[in-house]
């Protein structure tokens, strides 16, 4: 409802918008709690060869103990942690679990397998940001070892991201990883302008594929795009033994990520679960378990 204020102005009030503000108001206030108390953790997901279901790298992906110990995905609190200005601690805390667990990390998955980070467009369009983070990576002493994804909007162009702050990651061995790909606002045209290791084709183009003549179109153009400017392909949400099957029939792709292979899962589970044996290893980690 709209109340005239006696103005002239129309004030706008309800107490349902009230009521909304102050929820995101709590909202905000425990996500700043849980930045100062480091509440947040790492559920990794492996990147598969689906040929040889070998681990080819891992992505950190965070997760957030809220107030009563309940485990949030970042669906709930990543685009408010970035309009707050919290993301980039957020990502350092992501590193720094990183730079911990490599011990972990290694025995469970390979001292091999990439370690990909995720970081938002708007974090790699801040030079200051991507400086820092470039260091701390550097800092680990194993800088070659990681990947950062970042979308295609992340791309735009004649951006100082890809003229300056990519040179600056590539120096130090750090692999370019594009996200999500086709969501975006590039066009397929524009990848040939995108200089990057990797490309994650998105999850709806890969849910159901085998059942999409649409959607085998759009893959197989991206493949060739790809194969042609030397990229690595990574399909993505793979969920199913028929899309699985149909990648193998019909494309030359060769690694997935999905929960067909893996969920994310915290190391503290995996250790449970597993033998660290180089022999268990690669099936273990690729066999589905539970979501987290
Ligand atoms: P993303 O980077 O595209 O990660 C893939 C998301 O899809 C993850 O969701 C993962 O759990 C989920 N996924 C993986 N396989 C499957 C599957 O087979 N089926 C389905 N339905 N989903 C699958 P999650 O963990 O909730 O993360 C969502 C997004 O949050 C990520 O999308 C990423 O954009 C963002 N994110 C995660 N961690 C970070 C971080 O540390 N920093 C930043 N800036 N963003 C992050
Ligand atoms: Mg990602
Ligand atoms: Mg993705
Ligand atoms: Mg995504």
């Amino acid at each position: 409802r709209i109340k005239n204020n006696g103005k002239g102005s129309a004030a706008f009030f309800d107490a349902g918008m009230e009521r909304e503000a102050l929820a995101r108001m709590k909202i905000e206030q425990s996500l700043r709690l849980a930045i100062l108390e480091k509440r947040f953790c790492c559920a990794f997901q492996s990147k598969v060869d689906i040929r040889t279901q070998a681990v080819m790298g891992i992505e950190a992906l965070v997760r957030l103990r809220d107030d009563e110990g309940v485990i949030q995905a970042p669906g709930s609190f990543i685009n408010l942690a970035t309009e707050l200005g919290l993301i980039d601690e957020l990502t350092h805390l992501v590193l720094a679990e990183i730079v911990k667990s490599i011990d972990l990390i290694n025995d469970m998955f390979g001292a091999e397998a990439t370690i990909s980070i995720n970081v938002a467009a708007k974090q790699a369009g801040n030079p200051e940001f991507m400086r820092t983070f470039a260091q701390a990576l550097d800092d680990t002493g194993f800088p070659q070892r990681f990947m950062i994804e970042v979308t295609e909007d992340a791309f735009v162009a004649k951006s100082h991201f890809q003229s300056e702050i990519l040179p600056m990651f590539r120096k130090l061995g750090v692999g370019i990883s594009i996200d999500d790909f086709g969501t975006g606002y590039s066009s397929l045209s524009a990848l040939a302008d995108i200089t990057a290791d990797e490309i994650k084709i998105d999850r709806s183009f890969i849910t159901d594929i085998h059942k999409r003549p649409r959607s085998q179109g759009i893959l197989r153009a991206i493949e060739s795009l790809s194969e042609a400017l030397g990229m690595t392909v990574i399909a993505e949400g793979l969920e199913s033994y028929e899309e699985l099957a149909y990648l193998q029939a019909a494309t030359k792709i060769r690694y997935a990520q999905g929960y067909y292979f893996a969920r994310p899962i915290f190391l503290e589970e995996l250790k449970l679960a597993t033998p660290a044996s180089s022999e268990s290893r690669a099936s273990v980690s690729a066999r589905p378990m539970q979501q987290n």
